[in-house]
């Protein structure tokens, strides 16, 4: 009951943080439950994440959930799947297109009393570099090697790309990635979640 009540607040403290100066304001965006067996961890949310104040509330989270083989029911129900960016606040966009990197203090702050709690993640998601580099104990050169060397890194966690339409034509030139890792991931993740 104690332990419940501390994620209660914890959960409130991280939704009441207003730390970062950003372009939109803080609005601070996860899900998660100390019940979770799959943490997803991604970069920050997009301004229509921001706006509907859920995580992957767009196109690149329609990705997302095919990669993983989840209906939206699965993929936000909290007690199963945790959804924790490296930053948890619109960071805001850069000129000529593109988010900015999330707020470095966002992950160093919130992510180890979070995962604190965490007990029952079975696997780990890093979805996009950011998330690599901070989590991996060898995250390789780049995106691509990382996830190219997915296998390497099971059964703990797995490297993923940003799940954004920049990723199709990096897709098509690694077709191992949709004939091999996806394939695997969806069984492991059917098995972790049942
Ligand atoms: S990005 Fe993180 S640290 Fe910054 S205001 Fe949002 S929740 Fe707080």
């Amino acid at each position: 009951m104690t332990e419940s009540k501390d994620w209660t607040r914890l959960l409130a403290r991280v939704r009441a943080c207003k730390a970062c100066e950003l372009p939109l304001g803080p609005r601070p965006i996860l899900s998660a439950s100390p019940t979770a067996r799959l943490l997803i961890t991604s970069q920050a949310p997009g301004r229509r994440a921001h706006e509907a104040g859920r995580t992957f509330a767009d196109a690149s989270g329609d990705r997302l959930r095919d990669w993983l083989g989840l209906p939206p029911e699965l993929f936000y129900d909290s007690t199963r799947v945790a959804i924790i960016p490296m930053g948890m606040c619109y960071p805001g966009t850069q000129e000529g297109g593109g988010d900015l990197l999330p707020q470095a203090r966002c992950s160093e702050t919130w992510h180890g009393p979070l995962l604190s709690f965490l007990s029952q993640v079975r696997l780990t998601l890093l979805v996009g570099r950011l998330a690599q580099v901070h989590y991996l104990p060898d995250p390789r050169g780049s995106m691509s090697e990382a996830v190219a060397h997915w296998r390497d890194y099971l059964p703990t966690h797995l490297p993923l790309p940003h799940p954004s339409w920049r990723t199709l034509g990096w897709a098509r030139r690694n077709p191992w990635f949709e004939a091999e890792l996806l394939p695997e991931l969806r069984v492991r993740i059917a098995e972790i979640l049942k």
